[in-house]
């Protein structure tokens, strides 16, 4: 069962990846970019933001997330896999940075995931509040308030797109308790697991 935990910074998704390890001992954990031996230098050229042209950068993304796919999802797709990020991020990402239609960019993602994508997406929804408290407590200047509405219509961008895809999904509030949500996505797989 492959599992996609997706979120924007701070919603909580590796504090319940983490969690999960200790219920499920033996889920694979990956994550994007990064996962594979090309995806980290991959990685390391996103971070550099050194790329000019937006399709390089979508292209890079999208090279990750092939390689990704063939090097750890399609091996282990009977075992529990949870990853860290994955094509929701990249589609919504694409959508608030650059000149890119739905349609074409989910065609590219299934190039990419060779039409094979997760059994279910949990995607933490966190809002304006939160978010500002998690990203530290100081108050922040106009560019930096500028950054995290930046991050919410990611965020808006990630919803919007996961509702016009027929794609199993579980929604978080990722402002209630850790415990909490811990509770509803271990049972949730618990529940996946014993009908599939
Ligand atoms: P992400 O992996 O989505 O970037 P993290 O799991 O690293 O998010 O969480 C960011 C911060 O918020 C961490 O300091 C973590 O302890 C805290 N945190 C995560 N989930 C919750 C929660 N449900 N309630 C309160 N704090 C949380």
């Amino acid at each position: 069962m492959y599992l996609l935990f997706e979120g924007i910074d701070t919603s909580g998704k590796s504090t319940q990846i983490e969690l999960l390890t200790k219920v499920f001992k033996d889920v694979i954990l990956t994550k994007e970019p990064g996962g594979t031996t090309f995806g980290l230098k991959a990685r390391e050229i996103l971070l550099e933001d050194s790329l000019h042209s937006k399709r390089a950068e979508l292209l890079l993304f999208l090279a990750d997330r092939a390689e990704h796919y063939h090097q750890i999802i399609k091996k282990n797709r009977d075992k529990l896999i949870v990853s860290d990020r994955g094509f929701l991020s990249g589609i919504a990402y694409a959508l608030a940075n650059g000149d890119f239609e739905f349609n074409h960019l989910v065609e590219l993602n299934k190039f990419a995931l060779e039409e094979d994508f997760p059994d279910l997406i949990i995607l933490f929804l966190t809002n304006m509040e939160t978010l500002t408290q998690r990203m530290g407590e100081k108050k922040l200047d106009g560019i930096e308030l500028r950054g995290l509405e930046y991050l919410i219509s990611v965020q808006n961008h990630m919803q919007k797109s996961l509702e016009k895809l027929a794609i199993p999904h579980l929604l978080i509030d990722a402002t209630d308790s850790i415990d909490n949500i811990h509770k509803i996505i271990s049972d949730t797989i618990h529940s996946k697991r014993l009908f599939s």
